[in-house]
């Protein structure tokens, strides 16, 4: 985590905490047991003080920031006063916003700024508890969205592609259209292979080259539909040209790799490139 915030930068982080009531199968940053809350709120306090006012985003995370219940909600209303100018992004599994009270408190304390981000893993409740490691996971996400949308929050929703999902991911375009079309859009987003993705690698871990024909038929329904859609952390050499337009800079800056090959690449500047942080690299990359 950076002591500083910067003013363009993609990864000015308020970390809340590292306990989640989510357990994903593919967690990149595994959950603690400590009771962090006291010490990340001090630290966060000084890091909002401190930012540059012209900062563009910061990005409210954890574990599982809504854990921290009312001093989630503080730490939204200091970045509203501190720095007004700033988005707020907070990345959450949704559950706790299955409670109306908490998302009217958040939209008071964040007002047109904030926007959540939420994973959905699957148009499937079972597909989802697995791969959330939570039962009763799908159903408490879902009304949390619905709960968002019902007070005007922004939100993103979030599908990390795995062995466990990505067969689905057509149906589950057609859910998100279907059911929750208000979504301001939609990120299909490739693994890092770190932390508890590493460890049931041989249960989630899929090519990109191996999801491509899913992943595009999905993209392709949600652009159909005229619902926002984009992909993040998938290199372009591994997608068909006509879909590089949906592909995003998504990848932290500090944790951005590119190889030697990446410097012949014709596109090197409007690729994410590779998680620095990953044990492997994707199959099947080449200089375009
Ligand atoms: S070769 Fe490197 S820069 Fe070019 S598309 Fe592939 S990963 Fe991106």
């Amino acid at each position: 985590m950076k002591e500083r915030f910067e003013i363009d930068s993609n990864s000015n982080v308020l970390f809340v905490t590292s306990q989640c009531n989510n357990h994903c199968i593919m967690c990149c940053q595994p959950p603690q047991k400590d009771d962090d809350f006291n010490f990340c709120f001090n630290q966060n306090i000084k890091l909002i003080k401190s930012a540059p006012k012209e900062t563009k985003v910061v990005c409210i995370t954890g574990g599982e920031p809504t854990l921290a219940g009312d001093s989630f909600i503080e730490l939204v209303s200091l970045v509203r006063k501190e720095l007004p100018l700033t988005d707020i992004h907070v990345l959450s599994n949704g559950r706790a916003f299955s409670d109306n009270e908490f998302v009217h408190k958040l939209k008071v304390a964040g007002e047109d700024k904030v926007f959540i981000g939420v994973p959905l893993h699957s148009d499937f409740f079972r597909d989802h508890d697995i791969i959330s490691g939570a039962k009763g996971a799908f159903n408490e996400t879902m009304l949390g969205i619905y709960n968002l949308a019902n007070e005007g929050i922004l939100i993103e929703l979030r599908i990390v592609i795995n062995k466990l999902n990505y067969y689905r991911l057509p149906q589950l375009a057609k859910y998100i259209f279907k059911n929750l079309y208000f979504v301001s859009w939609v990120a299909f987003m490739g693994m890092e292979d770190t932390g508890w993705a590493s460890k049931n690698a041989e249960t989630i871990w899929v090519e990109p080259i191996d999801y491509a024909s899913q992943l595009c038929r999905a993209v392709k329904e949600l652009d159909d539909w005229d619902i926002p859609v984009a992909i993040y952390n998938i290199p372009l050499c591994l997608l068909p040209t006509e879909y590089h337009r949906f592909a995003t800079r998504s990848i932290s800056d500090w944790k951005t790799r590119y190889l030697d090959i990446c410097n012949d690449c014709s596109v090197r500047f409007e690729c994410c490139g590779l998680f620095g942080t990953s044990m492997r690299n994707y199959q099947g990359l080449k200089a375009i």
